[in-house]
Formats: C-alpha cells, sequence, structure tokens
C-alpha cells in the first residue's frame, strides 16, 4: 500500500489560523506582535523568502517592516540596525536573511540580535536553552516538523528515529526536539558508515540533506514515517529520469519550467513508507508558518504579562 502523505499546507493552515487569532486578541490589547526582516543585497532566492514572509505577516495580522540594506553594507552598519531593532519595543521578532553579503562577518551580526527577539532560534542562547529544555525560540523548520508529527498523532516516545543531516539550522535542531520528546536519537551526516542500514532502524527517518532524491528504498523500513527536508532543483534531464522514470504530470512541469523541485528522498519511498511529506507541499509550508508562530510566542514570552490574563497562556 502506498504511504499516506502528510499534509504540509493543512497543518501550516491551521497553525497561520492559530497565529492570526493570537494577533487579534494581542491587538487588541495593544500588543500588536511585529516582525522585522533584514535583507542585505541582491540575492533573487532571499528575495523571494523574504516576499513570502512579508506576505505571511499580512495574512496573519502581525506588523512587519523591511529593511535593505545594500550589498556592500559593513559589519557595523548592519550592527547598528540590528541594536536599533533590539531597542524598540513594537519590534518583538528580527530575522537576518542568510547569506549575508561575504564581507559581512555574519555570526557576529546573528549573535548581536538580541535572544527574546531572535525568532530563527540560532542564537546560542536559545540552542542552550532547547538542549537545556528551557522556554525559548525554536528553529522553525524543525518546530514544524514536530507540530506536523504531532497534529498527525505520529508516536515519537520511544521510537527509533534517525535524522539525517547535523546543520544548526535543520539536524540538530531535529534531533534535540525529538530527543526532549523522548525518542531515541541517531544523527547521521557526511561520515556515517552504513547509512543505509542505519537509516533501516528508523521508526521515523528525517532527512536534511540537499541531495535530490538520495534515500532510496533500501534507506527505508517497512512502514517507517519519513520526513523530507530537502528542497533541490533538478534540471538535468538524466537525473530527472532517475527520480522520475514514469510520472506524467511531472514530465509535463519539467518540459514547461525546465526544472523541478526534488526533495531528498526517492519517489519510490513512497512504496514502503508508511508516511511521507511530499516536496513540494510537505515541510516546505511549515517553515514560514512557525515563524508567525514564533514572532507571537516572541511578543508573548517578552510583552505579555502587560496584556491581559489571555495573553500569557
Ligand atoms: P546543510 O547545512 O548543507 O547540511 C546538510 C547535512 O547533510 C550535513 O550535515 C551533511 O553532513 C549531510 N550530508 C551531506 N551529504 C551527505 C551524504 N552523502 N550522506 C550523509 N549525510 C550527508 O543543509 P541544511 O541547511 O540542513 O538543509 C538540508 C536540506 O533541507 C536542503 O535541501 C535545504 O534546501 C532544505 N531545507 C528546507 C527547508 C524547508 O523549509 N523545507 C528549510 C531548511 C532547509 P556533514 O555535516 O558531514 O557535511
Amino acid at each position: 500500500m502506498p504511504a499516506s502523505l502528510l499534509d504540509g499546507n493543512k497543518i501550516a493552515a491551521e497553525i497561520r489560523a492559530e497565529a492570526a487569532a493570537a494577533v487579534k486578541a494581542m491587538s487588541g490589547a495593544g500588543l500588536r506582535p511585529g516582525l522585522a526582516v533584514v535583507l542585505a543585497g541582491n540575492n533573487p532566492a532571499s528575495e523571494v523568502y523574504v516576499r513570502g514572509k512579508v506576505k505571511a505577516c499580512e495574512e496573519t495580522g502581525i506588523y512587519s517592516e523591511k529593511h535593505t540594506p545594500s550589498a556592500d553594507v559593513t559589519t557595523d552598519e548592519l550592527l547598528a540596525l540590528v541594536a536599533d531593532l533590539n531597542r524598540r519595543d513594537e519590534i518583538d521578532g528580527i530575522l537576518v536573511q542568510l547569506p549575508l553579503p561575504p564581507q559581512v562577518d555574519s555570526k557576529k551580526v546573528l549573535l548581536a540580535v538580541d535572544p527574546a527577539k531572535d525568532v530563527d532560534g540560532f542564537h546560542p542562547t536559545n540552542v542552550g536553552y532547547l538542549s537545556t529544555q528551557r522556554p525559548g525560540l525554536v528553529p522553525c523548520t524543525p518546530a514544524g516538523i514536530m507540530e506536523m508529527l504531532v497534529r498527525y498523532g505520529v508516536k515519537i516516545a520511544g521510537q527509533e528515529v534517525v535524522v539525517i543531516g547535523r546543520s544548526d539550522i535543520v539536524g540538530k535542531p531535529m534531533a534535540m526536539l525529538l530527543l526532549n520528546a523522548n525518542a531515541t536519537v541517531t544523527v547521521c551526516h557526511s561520515k556515517t558508515r552504513d547509512l543505509a542500514g542505519t537509516c533501516r532502524r528508523a521508526d521515523i527517518l528525517v532527512a536534511a540533506i540537499g541531495r535530490a532524491g538520495m534515500v532510496t528504498r533500501d534507506f527505508v523500513r517497512l512502514g517507517a514515517t519519513v520526513i523530507d527536508v530537502g528542497m533541490n532543483r533538478v534540471a538535468d534531464a538524466d537525473e530527472f529520469r532517475r527520480l522520475f522514470p514514469s510520472n506524467p504530470k511531472r514530465e509535463e512541469t519539467f518540459r514547461t519550467k525546465g526544472s523541478v523541485l526534488v526533495g531528498d528522498v526517492h519517489p519510490e519511498v513512497a512504496e514502503v513508507a508508511g508516511a511521507l511529506t511530499p516536496v513540494p507541499g510537505g515541510v516546505g509550508p511549515l517553515t514560514i508558518a512557525m515563524l508567525m508562530s514564533n514572532t507571537v510566542k516572541a511578543a508573548k514570552m517578552r510583552r505579555g504579562s502587560r496584556g491581559p490574563e489571555l495573553l500569557r497562556a
């Protein structure tokens, strides 16, 4: 039986509706959450991401503002901008879109963001809160995956989970969240011996690698839940055929657009997995939804005590 699909659009819509309801209540109490996005330089992909984030704010009722320093911005100029955003009370979340221009010391800029406004959850203070199970801000993509697993009723406690990938943005916080939820977690990476064999142990397999269709059916235990974080654009015809030997819908997209968006999980995995996130429409939509949720959370944690009782929950 083919895997059931875990619908990221559906879960993202739920999360966004909940965030919008919270924003309405907070705005009524004079505490409208606000997000500042910093987009330095002219990276086309970053521009698309930021547009999506600003649009999501509008739809959720969150105040947003965009700062667009030019490509030759210095580290000191960005530090001054971040310091100003840190100071402003109506700004609850600060998102510095990566990558920053090459002359900028990105780590220094990210470290300057007030941890209470760090809606990306990248600041070492928030990383520490996560690993010591204290309230804090958690990176959006892994936090969204946890929401997906919980809302679909996927059992986590006591389960064998394998995470492929150990980035600060996805793999490591994902592993920590699952460990905090009482899973038995194995983290794999490019130096792991017998990757497929290790992955076959998993009740839940999370692939955050950045390699199109690398996770084939021999990585997956029958009935496992597979979360595909990868977002890879495939434009090579041979690679396309390896991934989609007979899929008229994808062929049409490939023909008209010249490329397709593919996850890290090979489509054949649908024949063995119990449940699977599609690409597109799986993990992707959850990331922006969780950014909205994190902005609300940041506003509540920092300013909620100034509002009525319902805002403190
Ligand atoms: P990353 O920083 O490049 O990390 C990739 C990880 O995969 C590294 O830990 C690397 O191991 C491991 N890896 C690479 N090749 C491997 C191999 N052959 N065998 C085993 N492990 C291997 O990437 P990332 O930022 O975590 O992102 C991963 C993917 O998720 C990308 O496709 C990205 O576009 C996507 N993504 C999607 C969303 C979303 O919203 N859907 C959000 C973020 C990222 P080493 O550490 O040993 O190098």
